[in-house]
């Protein structure tokens, strides 16, 4: 699918447009898909009208919210890394959906809970108290918009926790099905990248790098891209149990893993590693929302066996 930017004058891939031109929105010319019952005309929340989404149905309907970070990601990538990586999956997901798939991507919100990187300038950071906030009204906004499905798709390791915490919130105060999912979290990475990277490339490293050279190669200084060996390999070695995240895991910040800010090998990344992994997660993308969809929302209830 191509989309119209009517504010310039070119047409850009979808993936391109979501991308580069979210100040563009207002203008987008959407290819038509047709609006027969149970088919949205797009998949993305800002193309409808008010008056379609009357017509959507809240058991099969997911609400798609991308949630990523704006922080540095050591000397060779830009700070805009989770932001572009969550907007590239979203965009292929988007190119790969049938026209019946029951999803609806919200806007993007771009900054995220990103203290542990406070020491490096160019980090945009939101506190917990003020994050939780905004993504729970994002969430009462879909329920006022009839919808009960909600999914946070999310590219930044350090909010996950903050994710729990407002997806229970959506369940306990609007009895909303609430999911998150890091997309890492739902691709296979270790064939294409290794065991070790996979464990200890935890920001800006082999993964992360590959994506943005596919991505954005034009915003990748691979001269400045080195070896991070973080931490974590040392500790790995001297320790049982210790460890900066997982089961055990201690307030870390990334100075402490890394002087230069980024954790893996950055060097050995490649466009190609980079655009088989965002068509994995793209895919897996598409089956977890199949799933939430065909959750049936009775499954979701106010009774218990002591309850009338
Ligand atoms: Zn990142």
């Amino acid at each position: 699918m191509r989309l119209r930017c009517l504010k310039g004058n070119s047409i850009c891939e979808i993936k391109r447009f979501y991308a580069d031109h979210p100040a563009c929105s207002i203008g987008v010319d959407l290819t038509p898909t047709g609006l027969e019952d149970g088919v949205v005309k797009s998949h993305w929340w800002w193309d409808l009208s008010t008056r379609d989404f009357a017509g959507l149905d809240p058991e099969r309907t997911v609400a798609v919210i991308p949630v990523a970070a704006v922080e540095q990601h050591g000397p060779h990538l830009p700070v805009r890394v989770d932001a572009a990586i969550n907007a590239g999956i979203i965009a292929r997901a988007v190119e790969l959906m049938d026209v019946d798939c029951p999803a609806l991507v919200l806007p993007m919100m771009p900054i995220g809970k990103s203290d542990e990187h406070l020491a490096f300038p160019g980090t945009l950071s939101l506190s917990h108290e003020t994050l939780a906030r905004v993504w729970f009204e994002l969430g009462e906004s879909v329920h006022r918009a009839g919808l009960r499905k909600i999914l946070f798709l999310n590219s930044h390791g350090g909010q996950p926790q903050l994710l729990e915490i407002v997806y229970r919130d959506l369940r306990v105060k609007l009895g909303m099905f609430a999911v998150s999912a890091m997309w890492s979290a739902i691709v296979e990475l270790t064939d294409l990248f290794g065991v070790e990277e996979t464990r200890h490339g935890i920001h800006g490293g082999r993964i992360e790098t590959s994506m943005m050279l596919h991505l954005h190669p034009d915003l990748v200084e691979m001269q400045r891209a080195e070896n991070f060996i973080p931490l974590s390999v040392a500790l790995e070695r001297e320790a049982r149990f210790l460890r900066p995240e997982g089961a055990v895991g201690f307030g870390w910040q990334t100075q402490d893993l890394h002087a230069k800010g980024a954790c893996g090998n950055a060097a050995t990344a490649t466009a190609a590693l980079g655009q088989v992994t965002v068509q994995r997660a793209a895919e897996r993308l598409l089956v977890l929302i199949d799933e939430i969809s065909r959750f049936p929302l009775s499954r979701l209830t106010p009774h218990t066996a002591y309850s009338n």
